[in-house]
């Protein structure tokens, strides 16, 4: 298969460095482009940005002269990937969708847009067909999204439990600093405390998200999924991984061995089609009582896969139970990617 030359968008930043690292031994997207900030633009990558992964980085990639993305659009490659803050990912990618690139973005700023599919390949492969909606706005190329990074693990821990009706859900969410981006939260302010706020609208993302991913794709437009969410963030001095403790309500009543059964066979288009960056299993249930845990759970299967456990009966709700997923991969550039392969594999490039 003939290589595809890929640019980055925002490739200075945490979500921009964590593109390169996992597209460096792409068997299909090679990095041949990257725009950020005009503080970036005219420097080689590795001058303008502290390279802050433990993967290598390459001469390849550190030898790249970083573009300005406000004046780049129509000048990078077809297929963009989008890591972009979000004060400028909304004209920045629109100006690019106009222009013919294909961005496929982490930003929020049209994850909502009814035209514009908020995909998890495994939960709504089905929803890329919004795609031929946005001939309506002019674009000649095509903007998709993935969703908020709690989002993910939540979206997909909760996708399997549709089955059983469900109605009402509760989300306390631990999550990361690297979600904060660079250099994020300051060490004063995180060391050895929990900050019970994230901005940036946090909370009403999940709360809103989750309904459109698990929603039914019907006569071209998206049925948001009628689960009533309630979410509550915490900022934790963890490096990498958003945790999250979930309680559901199910209209059915069934056994905690159905519920563990539905997220371990948990499937999709990208087991389905065997592309390069899907799990092997999306959603694995962990039996030890005190998993799953960042330090030992966010990297499972490259940090594509969503670890449950703690499954339990709920007082309030009927059940409750641990998510957990890596922010930066899963929640975020890795999400990206698998979109990208799975829009490839389908034709939409
Ligand atoms: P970040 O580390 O702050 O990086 C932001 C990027 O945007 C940098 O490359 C920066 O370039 C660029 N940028 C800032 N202002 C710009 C401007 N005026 N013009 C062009 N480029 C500009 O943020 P991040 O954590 O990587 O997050 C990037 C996006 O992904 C955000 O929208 C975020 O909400 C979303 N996201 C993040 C995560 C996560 O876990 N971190 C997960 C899901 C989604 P310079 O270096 O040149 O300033």
């Amino acid at each position: 298969m003939a290589t595809i030359e890929v640019g980055i968008l925002g490739a200075t930043g945490m979500v921009g460095q964590q593109f390169i690292a996992l597209l460096a031994q792409h068997p299909w997207f090679k990095v041949t482009w990257l725009g950020a900030s005009e503080r970036s633009a005219g420097k080689v990558f590795r001058d303008a940005a502290a390279w802050r992964l433990p993967a290598l980085l390459s001469d390849d990639v550190a030898n790249l002269k970083v573009e300005e993305a406000a004046q780049s659009a129509g000048r990078a490659p077809k297929l963009v990937f989008s890591g972009l803050d979000s004060s400028v990912a909304g004209e920045i990618e629109g100006a690019f969708a106009q222009a013919g690139h294909v961005i496929v973005s982490n930003s929020r700023n049209y994850r909502m847009e009814a035209d514009v599919p908020l995909l998890i390949p495994e939960v709504n492969a089905d929803h890329l067909a919004l795609l031929n909606k946005q001939d309506a706005r002019g674009w000649k190329g095509r903007i998709v999204t993935n969703p908020n990074c709690v989002v993910v693990v939540y979206a997909m821990a909760l996708a399997p439990l549709r089955q059983f009706g469900l109605k009402t859900s509760i989300l306390t969410s631990l999550q990361a600093i690297s979600g904060a981006g660079y250099p994020g939260v300051p060490s004063w302010d995180i060391l050895g405390n929990v900050i019970p706020f994230i901005g940036g609208g946090e909370e009403d993302k999940i709360e809103t998200e989750t309904n459109k991913i698990l929603g039914a794709l019907n006569g071209g437009i998206v049925e948001n999924h009628p689960v009533t969410v309630s979410a509550s963030v915490n900022r934790v001095p963890v490096q990498n991984g958003h945790t999250a403790s979930i309680a559901v309500a199910l209209e059915q009543r069934p056994d905690a061995g159905a519920i563990i059964a539905a997220w371990n066979g948990f499937r999709g288009k990208p087991q389905e089609h065997d592309l390069p960056s899907a799990p092997t299993q999306p959603i694995v249930y962990l039996t030890e009582s005190n998993r799953p845990q960042p330090a030992l759970d966010a990297n499972r299967d490259g940090g594509m896969t969503v670890s449950v456990g703690r499954l339990r009966r709920c007082p309030v709700l009927d059940y409750k139970f641990v998510a957990l997923g890596h922010n930066t991969i899963r929640g975020a550039a890795g999400a990206a990617i698998l979109n990208a392969e799975l829009m490839h594999r389908e034709g939409l490039l």
